[in-house]
């Protein structure tokens, strides 16, 4: 093994299941740990800065001599869980691959960036701008990580070493999470003349909310992302099958599209409810916001994307595809507080999955497109 594998192993030995994902799961601290003595042991100074209690992030960075850009490098130390996986913290190397959990999603990722700070570190001259390396916990539940980042640092673009399948990703969608809950009249069910259906009326939000689906993907698309989405993903309701329920409550889940604000969803949602309830001045429903987080969209052609397609082409030979993700990132937060962000990483199978591998070549190769980011970018 040479030293981007024993250092990935070592990565994937260590379990770092998010414990918010999976109750009592190990947590990122102890390789958290281990990645700041590693940096430490290449002499780059390294600091845990505790995020939750016991679940820190890991940032270090090599200072530029001034006047240049700042490049965020950033991973995520925490797993999806095990269950159903064989040694999932054993990895095992075969045919050119590393597998394990972690391997691909995203430890690859993480030894790349490690090994491009040294390259970077061992050379005489030194850059102008400086590089901040930021190895972040929770990226697989509420991305607390990053937004712990996000409030401290700031960097002139910020390149996510995940998995990408070496495809330079510059845009994603954003999703916001609401709660419709319609208000029925509870009454004894062999009184129709006093009760009112919450459950009925909810069909009709439902096939209203249907409709607006198909709306939106009739709208045209955008060219990276296609068109935003929106699904049912909850519904609960009644109290027992002999009585009218006085209540159903709708879970949505809406996939956002750039510029597709919380106000523009919102009174898309309140003017479909509006119309139902002119229809029917017995529909009673309440729209409630859960949770939202913004899509990301980096110039394609500004200076961070276009150093990673440079550095990519100069080590692969052509240039990397870009392209759009279909899920969300912790890009879009790095975003939100104005740092544009790409990704780029190794490529593989089996994030989340029971058999999770990596492809070792497309490992060393980031190691030198991320050496090579930091001296396009921070030169
Ligand atoms: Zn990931």
């Amino acid at each position: 093994m040479d030293a981007l594998e024993n250092l990935l192993a070592d990565l994937v030995r260590i379990d770092s299941v998010n414990p918010d994902l999976v109750p009592g799961g190990a947590g990122e601290a102890a390789v958290a740990a281990f990645v700041a003595d590693w940096l430490q042991g290449v002499g780059i100074d390294a600091q845990l800065e505790d995020v939750r209690p016991g679940r820190p992030n890991v940032v270090a960075r090599l200072r530029g001599s001034g006047g240049g850009r700042t490049l965020m490098l950033n991973g995520h130390l925490d797993t999806v869980g095990v269950v159903g996986m064989d040694s999932p913290h054993s990895p095992r190397v075969a045919g050119g691959r590393m597998y394990g959990r972690g391997a691909y999603d995203m430890k690859c990722g993480l030894a790349a960036a490690m090994l491009a700070l040294v390259a970077i570190r061992e050379r005489s001259t030194p850059l102008r701008g400086d590089v901040l390396f930021t190895a972040v916990i929770d990226e697989e539940n509420a991305g607390l990580g990053t937004r712990a980042i996000a409030e401290r640092y700031t960097a002139d673009g910020a390149l996510i070493a995940e998995p990408t399948e070496l495809s330079l990703i510059v845009a994603h969608r954003g999703f916001a999470w609401h709660e419709i809950e319609t208000h029925g009249v509870a009454a004894h069910g062999s009184l129709p003349e006093e009760g009112v259906d919450a459950i009925a009326h909810m069909g009709r939000v439902l096939v209203a909310f249907e409709g607006l689906q198909r709306v939106l993907a009739s709208r045209p698309a955008h060219p990276l992302l296609r068109t935003g989405s929106l699904h049912a993903g909850l519904i609960r309701g009644g109290q027992e099958l002999t009585s009218y329920p006085a209540s159903c409550v709708l879970g949505l889940e809406r996939r956002t599209l750039p510029g597709e604000t919380l106000e523009v969803i919102e009174a898309e949602y309140r003017g479909i409810l509006e119309r139902l309830a002119t229809d029917d001045p017995a529909f009673s429903a309440t729209l409630r916001p859960l949770l939202a987080c913004s899509p990301m969209e980096t110039d394609p052609q500004g200076p961070l994307a276009t150093a990673v397609r440079a550095a990519a082409a100069a080590t692969l030979g052509q240039e990397p595809e870009t392209a759009g993700a279909p899920f969300w990132t912790d890009g879009a937060t790095l975003a939100e507080v104005g740092i544009p962000a790409v990704l780029f990483g190794p490529g593989g199978a089996g994030a989340h999955a029971f058999e999770e591998w990596v492809d070792l070549e497309s490992v060393r190769q980031c190691v030198a497109i991320y050496a090579r980011v930091i001296d396009g970018f921070c030169a």
